[in-house]
């Protein structure tokens, strides 16, 4: 019978990433709510020692499989490791984070374990898939333990993600076959505080290569010399709008940002402008923030939008439209100028 739920690491030189952690955190809960175990896939090269890493963010156990062929991250050789990986251990359900990596490899695992991927999901959540259609046909009380009695109480993966342009939430489940299958946006699930010093077993699984599972050659790795902003990372985000009216009203925007410890985000609409980086983008098509504040100047507060920034601390806006969709998601509003709110919010925290 499948059992347990796995997450599938990404690591680069030997560094987990962050979504990794943020789903094995949210995995122990699913976990908890299955009565099963987190179990880790780590892959790599030499990357046995980060294991501990996993175990301390919530993995129960670690399964490792090294091997040069899996050195850096290459489609074939990675979706052969974990398609046998898959094979062998039945999980129920598998969890990747939808970055580059999980977005290339989930698909291609799924299709060759004939099983369904949900992508991007933005929430997931364990409960009686049965159950519920039950409960929409009667109105007896205690469906639960007639439910149960009638085995209608299997508990599966109820997989939420933005459809139709983010228009509607669809909640998806993978009815008849296992494992379910899932990647997560980074950034919605809340990171964990790890576990210093947490047990675990971790175990090794060898696959066996052979050069044709290799059918691309890396000549060369080029690294990034400027480190690409994350503002993911950022405890405060000062984000514009449209109602900033031009590209060079974001130094302003900064000011503020320098003044607070924290960085410049956007909406898609100055993004799709050219007045700011795509790596600033604030969304549904952008990146997924939680900051203790986000400061949203001129935003309009589109569904695609929110759906990037919701779970944040605080939202205070600005905007001059005491309608805007923005202040049904702000803790507070600011309705007014931007370009008359901001320089008094320069000139007090100068002050200040
Ligand atoms: P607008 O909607 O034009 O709003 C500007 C706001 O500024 C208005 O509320 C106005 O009242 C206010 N304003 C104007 N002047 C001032 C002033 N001087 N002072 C104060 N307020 C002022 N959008 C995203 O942001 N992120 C996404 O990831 C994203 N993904 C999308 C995916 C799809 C499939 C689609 C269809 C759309 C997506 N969008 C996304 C676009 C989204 O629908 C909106 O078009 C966009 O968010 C609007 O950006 P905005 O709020 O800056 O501009």
């Amino acid at each position: 019978m499948s059992k347990d739920l796995y997450v599938v690491a990404e690591q680069r030189d030997g560094e987990i990433a962050k979504v990794t952690l943020e789903l094995l955190g949210e995995a122990t809960k699913l976990a908890a709510d299955l009565g099963e175990k987190v179990v880790g896939v780590l892959m790599g090269d030499g990357i046995k020692g980060k294991a501990q890493e996993m175990i301390e963010a919530g993995a129960d156990k670690v399964i490792v499989i090294e091997d040069p062929m899996l050195a850096e991250y290459v489609t074939e050789p990675y979706t052969k490791a974990l398609t046998a990986l898959i094979k062998e251990y039945d999980p129920n359900i598998v969890l990747f984070g939808a970055s580059s990596i999980g977005r290339d490899l989930a698909p291609r695992v799924a299709a060759r374990i004939h099983t369904g991927l949900t992508a991007d999901c933005t929430h997931l959540d364990i409960d009686m898939e049965k159950y519920f259609e039950f409960l929409h046909a009667t109105s007896t009380a205690d469906t639960d333990a007639i439910a149960k009695k009638l085995g209608m109480d299997d508990k599966t993966l109820k997989m939420t993600r933005p459809a139709f342009g983010g228009n509607v939430m669809a909640t998806i489940r993978c009815a008849d076959y296992r494992p379910q299958m899932a990647t997560v946006r980074p950034g919605v699930m809340k990171l964990a505080e790890a576990q210093p010093g947490k047990q675990g077993e971790v175990e090794d699984f060898k696959v066996e290569f052979t050069p044709e599972d290799m059918n691309v050659t890396i000549k060369e790795v080029i690294k990034e010399t400027k480190k690409a902003v994350d503002i993911t990372d950022a405890k405060v985000l000062v984000s514009g709008g449209r109602g900033i009216g031009s590209a060079d009203y974001y130094k302003e925007l900064q000011k503020v940002a320098d003044l607070l410890g924290g960085e410049i985000s956007s909406s898609r609409a100055n993004v799709d402008a050219g007045w700011i980086a795509k790596d600033r983008q604030v969304g549904q098509t952008g990146k997924t923030v939680r900051p203790d504040l986000y400061l949203a100047c001129g935003i309009s507060g589109a569904i695609q939008h929110i759906a990037g920034m919701e779970n944040s601390e605080c939202v205070i806006s600005i905007n001059k439209n005491d309608t805007a969709a923005i202040f049904d998601v702000s803790d507070l509003g600011i309705v007014g100028d931007v370009k008359v709110i901001i320089p008094k919010l320069i000139d007090a925290l100068t002050k200040y």
